[in-house]
């Protein structure tokens, strides 16, 4: 049984008092994490404020949004995967679409990462892109799942079925244009398919893929039905506490 998965993506917003402000608002507010496992993807300089709540709101995980694929060293202005997990961080995203474009991140660096936040026990959302121009080529199926097998590439089993997979066509992030559902599950069926080729059924049944673009509390209930849809990725729209907590209690 996969359990629900929401993650908050704060990308680069917010200062220290909205963070604590919103921390005191969704306090005692969040689901059961038996049925919806919630977590707040931040900034790095969040990472403290964060993780000392989560200690104390078990309802609530904490994400990094990025972290070097070293674990010490001379890589000045880079995250270091072993420091977020001393923290307490739980999650890593990899491989987001903005990091992608801005910061020329590829598949290989991606796997890097992958493996450095596996080796510092912690677990990485593992994020694949799709442009709108791309999915309306034949080769639409490729530009889904070939991000997926490259980060992939060298993960046991074992290792893999705790991975998170988000699938973020990039046409829909800050767009207010939410895929279909449909086109949601087709997506992610084709990842849960690339799953089964590379790790087998029971494996791949473990593994939670989650959706990022323009979700919110008026979307999330129907995205969440999808079969092969096991949780989402809000941006935007988890910036508002009050919000939050509508999209993390939608099965109420
Ligand atoms: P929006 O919800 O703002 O479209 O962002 C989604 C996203 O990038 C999640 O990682």
């Amino acid at each position: 049984m996969r359990t629900p998965f929401i993650v908050g993506n704060w990308k680069m917003n917010l200062t220290l008092s909205e963070v604590e402000d919103f921390l005191s608002t969704v306090k005692g507010r969040l689901p059961d994490p038996h049925d919806v496992e919630c977590a707040i993807a931040a900034s790095s300089i969040y990472m403290d404020a964060l993780t000392k709540f989560c200690k104390k709101e078990k309802n609530l995980k904490t994400a990094a949004q990025n972290c070097f694929y070293k674990d010490s060293g001379a890589y000045t202005g880079e995250v270091s995967p072993m420091a977020l997990a001393d923290m307490g961080v739980k999650y890593v995203m990899l491989g987001h679409s903005e990091r992608r474009k801005y910061f020329d991140e590829s598949n290989k660096m991606i796997n890097k990462k992958v493996k450095a936040v596996i080796k510092n026990n912690m677990t990485p959302i593992i994020c694949c892109d799709e442009t709108m121009a791309k999915r309306k080529t034949a080769d639409e199926m490729n530009w889904v799942v070939n991000p997926v097998i490259e980060a992939l590439k060298g993960i046991s089993p074992e290792d893999a079925k705790h991975v998170v997979i988000g699938y973020e066509p990039s046409w829909a992030i800050g767009t207010g244009r939410t895929a279909s559902a449909a086109e949601i599950q087709e997506a992610c069926f084709l990842i849960r398919e690339t799953l089964i080729d590379l790790y087998g059924q029971d494996i791949a049944n473990e593994i939670r893929i989650v959706y990022g673009g323009s979700v919110n509390s008026r979307n999330v209930a129907e995205i969440m039905k999808q079969d092969d849809v096991d949780g989402v990725l809000p941006g935007k729209s988890s910036l508002k506490a009050e919000e939050f907590i509508k999209i993390v209690n939608y099965q109420n």
